[in-house]
């Protein structure tokens, strides 16, 4: 029988990819829901395309022109974050892939575990942020939990069944970004079209910034640690330019297995996908012939992020929600050249720094942090600038 999967998230950089290895998979995967948030014109491709039985958009107008573009066809059209649940829960769906940009991307997550689903986990704020509940709620199984980030789908290939007390440590592996070996001083005037130039993967911009500013790998060892369950100490991060090692497992004995590919996302989306089988795939090959490798250790002095993370991750509650919160709102000034680089940290650090922490928080603290993060961030860009 063929495998039925919805995408949460199809319009954005792992959803379309995730279609294009769909269909380059064959009859035996199906696409029985697809989510987006506000491009119906994409999305009706999509629908035509891949004939779901459900598409959903966050926007509700942007649904009312779908529904529109979609009359007559054989497909229902739902809008909202209740649709999002809805295709989060798709009774025919064996598999939901969550793709979803940003905080709003976790309650669909919540839901889609909640009822039992297997999700490939795209969406790192579902454990960025929501990662505390989801294991305060007993949500955090590995079998129904594939990670979809490459670094986290090699780790979860190089422990194969190994039992916890056997992992010494992981190695997670950061390109280091389009600044690595670049000093404060250097990173002072950096431009966000040069933070949007990074030399291995192609991504969307919001996560290629973060890539930039290493915030996205600490936002990895959040995820690593929720995942596989490991304590903080447990989590290298190691600079490998080369993005060829995605990540690699020091057992207890000393040996260190590592998963190694070309960076192609298309790999570990179809990982996620034929999870537990492996399938042949379109992904062009490594020669480890003449293929060179290099690791260093990661400057946190021109990369502050990274710190702020292991910090934020360390003293857990809700304060994960502010990073991630003030970190997306400082992005964004950057990105519209009202912030600099540099800045970034500063912002998350003093948002951080000022935040009264709730400890094992449900999900109306963890949603109350991130709008109080938000606005923090915001005034204090807004001072900054004066
Ligand atoms: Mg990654």
């Amino acid at each position: 029988m063929a495998k039925r999967i919805a995408i949460l998230g199809s319009t954005g950089s792992i959803g379309q990819q995730t279609l294009a290895v769909i269909a380059s998979l064959g009859p035996a995967y199906q696409v029985v829901a697809l989510t987006a948030g506000q491009n119906a014109a994409l999305l009706a491709d999509q629908v035509r395309r891949f004939q779901p039985q459900l598409a959903v958009l966050s926007d509700n107008q942007a649904a009312a022109a779908l529904a529109q573009e979609l009359q007559g066809f054989p497909c229902r059209v739902e809008s909202g974050a209740e649709g999002q649940v809805l295709a989060a829960t798709w009774p025919e769906a064996d598999l939901i892939v969550a793709a979803l940009v940003g905080f709003s991307g976790f309650e669909p997550v919540l839901a889609a575990l909640t009822a039992g689903k297997r999700v490939a986990l795209a969406n790192k704020e579902s454990l960025v942020v929501g990662g505390e509940l989801l294991a305060a709620k007993g949500l955090l199984k590995q079998e129904l939990i594939i990670p979809v980030d490459s670094e986290h789908a090699a780790i979860r290939q190089c422990l194969g069944s190994a039992p916890p007390d056997q992992v010494y440590q992981i190695w997670l592996t950061a390109s280091g970004g389009p600044f690595r070996g670049w000093t404060r001083e250097q990173l002072k005037a950096v431009t966000p079209e040069q933070a949007l130039a990074h030399p291995n993967w192609r991504m969307g911009a919001k996560i290629t910034v973060d890539s930039a500013t290493l915030m996205n790998k600490g936002f990895e060892v959040l995820e690593a640690r929720w995942l596989f369950g490991l304590h903080l100490e447990q989590i290298r991060v190691v600079i490998h330019p080369q993005s060829i090692v995605h990540s690699a497992v020091e057992f207890i004995d000393g040996s260190i297995i590592a998963q190694l590919s070309k960076p192609d996302m298309r790999l570990p989306i179809q990982n996620a996908l034929t999870f537990p089988e492996r399938q042949e795939s379109r992904v062009e090959r490594l020669s480890l012939f003449g293929c060179e490798l290099s690791f260093s250790e990661p400057d946190t002095a021109s990369f502050p992020c990274l710190d702020l993370a292991y910090k934020a991750c360390a003293a857990g509650g809700t304060l994960p929600a502010c990073l991630n919160a003030a970190n997306e709102i400082a992005v964004a000034h950057f990105l519209q050249g009202e912030l600099a680089f540099n800045d970034i940290p500063v912002v998350v650090d003093a948002v951080l720094q000022k935040h009264d922490p709730v400890y094992l928080p449900g999900i109306e603290q963890i949603k109350a942090a991130d709008r109080w993060a938000r606005r923090e961030a915001r005034h204090l860009i807004a001072k900054m600038s004066k």
